[in-house]
């Protein structure tokens, strides 16, 4: 998931309602993770990143991988965006 940057307006009610604190303000987020924020940016752009419109139940497996903390090289991204992943496109 990801959060469009010029829909939000920062109320941080999302903060709060995220059960495993995924969610922070920007302005909060640690030094080593600010690649996060331009990453959410242009995923957040991405066709293929569809909007969530309506609550979803968890994922089958939430409770395992809110527990993992570094994850960043599990995430596919699209293929236009792969030179953000440090691989070249095919
Ligand atoms: S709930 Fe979260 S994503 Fe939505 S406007 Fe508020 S801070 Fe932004």
């Amino acid at each position: 998931m990801v959060i469009h940057p010029d829909e939000c307006i920062d109320c941080s009610i999302c903060v709060a309602e995220c059960p495993v604190g995924a969610i922070v303000n920007a302005t909060e987020i640690p030094e080593g993770q600010k690649e996060f924020i331009e990453l959410n940016a242009r995923l957040a752009q991405h066709p293929d990143w569809t909007r969530i419109r309506r609550p979803k139940p968890p994922m089958s497996e939430h409770e395992k991988w809110a527990s993992v903390q570094s994850k960043r090289h599990l995430l596919q991204l699209p293929q236009a965006m792969r030179p953000l992943d440090g691989k070249k496109p095919s």
